[in-house]
């Protein structure tokens, strides 16, 4: 199951979410429980071509799998 990563405008924090694709757009909340989150787009593409090209930096600086798998 895909992990996506999510914002919560409440918190002003970054959570991840391991959930089905079909249900990657659907409205989820925050470990708090809010619901003001959106997800936000995470770089699978980069996975596809064998390391060989450098991978670009997050926009939150962070890893684009949010570090939770071995890809770096
Ligand atoms: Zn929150």
């Amino acid at each position: 199951m895909p992990t996506y990563v999510y914002r919560c405008a409440t918190c002003d924090d970054d959570f991840e979410l391991d959930r089905p694709m079909s249900q990657s757009s659907e409205p989820t909340a925050c470990p708090s429980g809010h619901t003001k989150t959106m997800r936000k787009l995470t770089a699978f593409t980069s996975m596809s071509n064998n390391g060989t090209t450098p991978l670009k930096a997050a926009p939150s600086g962070g890893m684009p799998c949010g570090g939770s798998c071995a890809c770096h």
